[in-house]
């Protein structure tokens, strides 16, 4: 009993209430009226140059590839038309050697030769038509997934502020990185133009919009994976800052003005960095102050896949080395439990004493399970933690504090999605308000959505027009969603 009470104490300091997601949503719509104002904004309202998004009846055949970290891929795709769509792709990893090479040139060549061999080998009719025909017309239009901070500047333009996940060739920082890939494919005499750059939340806007049913264009694409962000069209003349930005940068390249719209990349992760309406458990702060970038991500922090585990671990672990015996968690060192006695023990080497120990799936597993006695969860905290014969009434306290911590996220996520769709404007404006999500969290997380709607339900302004809102999952912005933005390059031009 001693234990159940602690955890519901426990438990109450993760609810968020439908007075704070209201709260929330204000401040975040507030952040992104000053994003769309000015730079250095917490909300960083970062302008995409993608003008345009597409309604599911577009044709054609379009390139994208996508330099993440470990590999590269490269792919076309076949857009039908009619929301559908095929793909073929190839994938391969960047050697070691090239993340950290000399010079740029040595690892761009190398990109560009995997998209020569990808033509050869599934397009070679185009590649056999353009061999000894230089001045031919009919290039491919690439889409250019680059999962690394870049000062974007135009459609097909943007320049490296600074490699991440353990590349470092120093000639390229400062470089436009389109240019640099364009530059090697000219060399091969590839008859493939580097149209967008893509930022893969961009990408799964506009995968949503072109899958997604009917002629509605989809307002939100949303990432719930490792980290979160999410990315929504808004009018052209909102965004104040376009002038600052260009002066700023000496310029930016043109762009089509015609549509009156711009998708904006928001950033969102980084939303309230100064904690005015986030929640902040202890576990939070402690989490916050251990991290690689304390007081940075705050958002991001409380909702994505890379970090609920972690919270979860540090709940976990204060109350199984709560001071009082009689209240701590996995210390019943003999209990009768389900009539069989058992000891339960907590491994030394237990992922629950190390950092990042617990993945953010685990809490899935939990959440989903519904078995006698909680046997699944029961197996699982076995298996993954490394905790043997844990109780029922442990399970219970785990399992109240999954749910506790994964709920809060889903409505954190309502806010930043609430904002959006009330910032926008667009329940009034539109029969529907679509949405486009990816990422594991949302994707396998049980009940995920629910607590999206239920949170949706409860804020000023939206209310029962939450029906209106729907949500679908966008697989593949990096594939067929760059393919979609260099098209809609191509179409601005
Ligand atoms: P990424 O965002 O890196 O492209 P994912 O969308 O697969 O990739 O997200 C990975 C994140 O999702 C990891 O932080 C992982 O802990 C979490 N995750 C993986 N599987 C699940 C699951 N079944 N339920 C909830 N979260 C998960």
């Amino acid at each position: 009993m001693a234990l159940e009470a602690e955890t519901k104490r426990m438990v109450a300091q993760f609810e968020y209430t439908a007075e704070d997601v209201n709260k929330g949503v204000k401040e975040f719509m507030r952040e992104m009226e000053e994003g769309l104002a000015k730079q250095g904004t917490t909300l960083s309202q970062i302008p995409t140059y993608v003008t345009s998004v597409p309604n599911g009846t577009e044709k054609g055949v379009y390139l994208a590839v996508d330099l993440g970290g470990t590999n590269f891929r490269v792919c076309s795709i076949t857009l039908h038309g009619n929301h559908s769509f095929s793909l073929q792709q190839s994938k391969v990893p960047v050697p070691r050697s090239l993340m950290e090479a000399e010079t740029a040139h040595e690892l761009f060549s190398f990109l560009a030769k995997q998209i020569e061999s990808f033509i050869k080998t599934h397009h070679n009719e185009h590649f056999e038509k353009h061999k000894n025909v230089p001045a031919a017309e009919d290039f491919f239009d690439l889409g250019f997934t680059f999962s690394f901070p870049v000062n974007q500047i135009g459609i097909n333009k943007g320049r490296l502020m600074r490699w991440t996940k353990g590349y470092d060739i120093d000639e390229a920082v400062g470089k436009d990185v389109c240019e640099l890939l364009q530059t090697e494919i000219d060399a091969l005499g590839l008859h493939v133009r580097v149209a967008a750059l893509v930022n893969d939340t961009v990408g799964t806007l506009m995968a949503r919009s072109y899958t997604s049913p009917g002629k509605t264009k989809t307002l939100i694409g949303a990432i719930f994976g490792t980290g979160t962000n999410g990315a929504y069209v808004e009018k052209l003349d909102r965004v104040k800052k376009m002038k600052a930005i260009e002066e700023a940068e000496g310029g930016v390249t043109n762009y089509d003005e015609s549509t009156g719209l711009m998708v904006i990349n928001t950033e969102w992760g980084s939303f309230d960095n100064g904690l005015s309406v986030l929640p902040s458990t202890q576990y939070d702060i402690d989490l916050d102050r251990e991290s690689v970038n304390p007081g940075l991500q705050m958002f991001e922090k409380r909702v994505s896949g890379m970090f609920l585990g972690e919270i979860l671990r540090r709940a976990l672990l204060s109350l199984h080395t709560h001071p009082d015996a009689g209240v701590a968690l996995f210390k019943d060192a003999s209990s009768l439990d389900n009539d069989i006695r058992s000891t339960t023990t907590v491994g030394e080497d237990s992922p629950l004493y190390q950092q990042w120990g617990i993945d953010t799936s685990f809490l899935s597993i939990v959440e989903e399970d519904q078995s006698d006695h909680l046997r699944i969860t029961k197996q699982t905290l076995e298996k993954e933690l490394k905790i043997e014969a844990a109780s029922t009434e442990d399970c219970v306290a785990v399992k109240m504090l999954v749910h506790a911590i994964g709920k809060r996220a889903a409505r954190l996520s309502a806010v930043a999605l609430g904002g959006v769709i009330l910032s926008t404007n667009k329940l009034e404006e539109d029969e529907i308000v679509d949405i486009g999500v990816d990422g594991s969290l949302v994707e396998y997380y049980p009940g995920f959505e629910d607590y999206i709607r239920e949170a949706f339900r409860e804020i000023e302004g939206i209310g029962e027009n939450e029906k209106k809102i729907r949500i679908g999952l966008a697989k593949d912005g990096s594939g067929l969603g760059a393919a979609l933005i260099a098209l809609v390059a191509h179409n601005a031009e």
